[in-house]
């Protein structure tokens, strides 16, 4: 019987300027390196991914794969930090995977669903907001979404309405999805509660930073920055609820406090 644990990968990390980073900093030009985390939780009933990190071909070359936006941002990536070389490490078998959720579908997100033809049994949850958004970004978020990772036929979709709010992947409590909007049109985060009775909250971009989460420093890049002030009040709200442990979606110095695949969390 597979154990319900939670591990962290670790997907690379990125040179971006600060002030795409966090609102009204880095006027000077500054540059800050953040990390690209994604998940794994194994469970009984099936095993999910959440996110996937970096699609493989920015290991490669991330200017044909990404476009544009590596002239701003440089993501540095090894091979081996792609979502199946990763799993395979871990001893997890890609036909395992039941579930690839996704907080957003921004180009550093879609590493699972770019290798969805790998993932046999896998369906790819995302709000419905999120996937009609991502087909048909509005021009000053385009260069976030990378449309080639997930807008290909065969991908098995499974939306949730707004309505779906809360959702509870396992029925169990061990993963479930709240609606964060702001810093995307149809954020999500996730609440993952382990048997050892410890919960963490993966922000996902809807906090960023330790910043962000503390001090209330709005990111970078935002399509709503009054979402983005409440869905981070929210996120406060079910961390409080849950004594959460939260980890912030590309945090430089708390990423480094986690312990990385193989290690995990149960
Ligand atoms: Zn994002």
């Amino acid at each position: 019987m597979t154990e319900i644990r939670l591990y962290m990968f670790d997907g690379g990390i990125t040179h971006l300027p600060l002030r795409n980073f966090t609102f009204g900093k880095g006027g000077g030009g500054e540059m800050i390196t953040t990390p690209t985390p994604y998940f794994v939780i194994t469970h009984p009933r099936g095993n999910a991914i959440i996110d996937g990190g970096n699609p493989p071909e920015v290991a490669v070359d991330a200017a044909k794969h990404w476009g544009p936006i590596t002239e701003m941002s440089t993501p540095v990536m090894r091979p081996e930090q792609a979502l199946l070389p990763s799993l395979e490490r871990v001893g997890i078998d890609p036909a395992s995977i039941r579930w690839v959720v996704q907080t957003h579908l921004h180009l550093d997100h879609t590493g699972a669903v770019a290798v969805i033809d790998r993932l046999p049994n896998a369906e790819v949850l995302v709000t419905r907001t999120e996937h009609e958004f991502a087909h048909a970004p509005d021009p000053l978020a385009r260069i976030s979404y990378v449309l080639a990772d997930y807008a290909k036929p065969g991908v098995p979709w499974a939306l949730l309405e707004d309505a779906e709010d809360g959702y509870d992947v396992y029925g169990d409590g061990t993963l479930i999805g709240w609606r964060s909007p702001g810093h995307s049109p149809g954020h999500m985060s996730f609440e993952v509660n382990l048997p050892s009775g410890e919960t963490y909250l993966l922000c996902g971009d809807a906090a960023n930073a330790r910043d962000h989460w503390d001090n209330g420093a709005l990111p970078g890049f935002m399509v709503s920055a009054s979402d983005t002030a409440r869905s981070l009040s929210r996120l406060k709200r079910l961390a409080w609820r849950r004594d959460a442990i939260v980890v912030t979606g590309h945090d430089p110095g708390l990423w480094d406090e986690f312990k990385r695949a193989p290690e995990f969390y149960s």
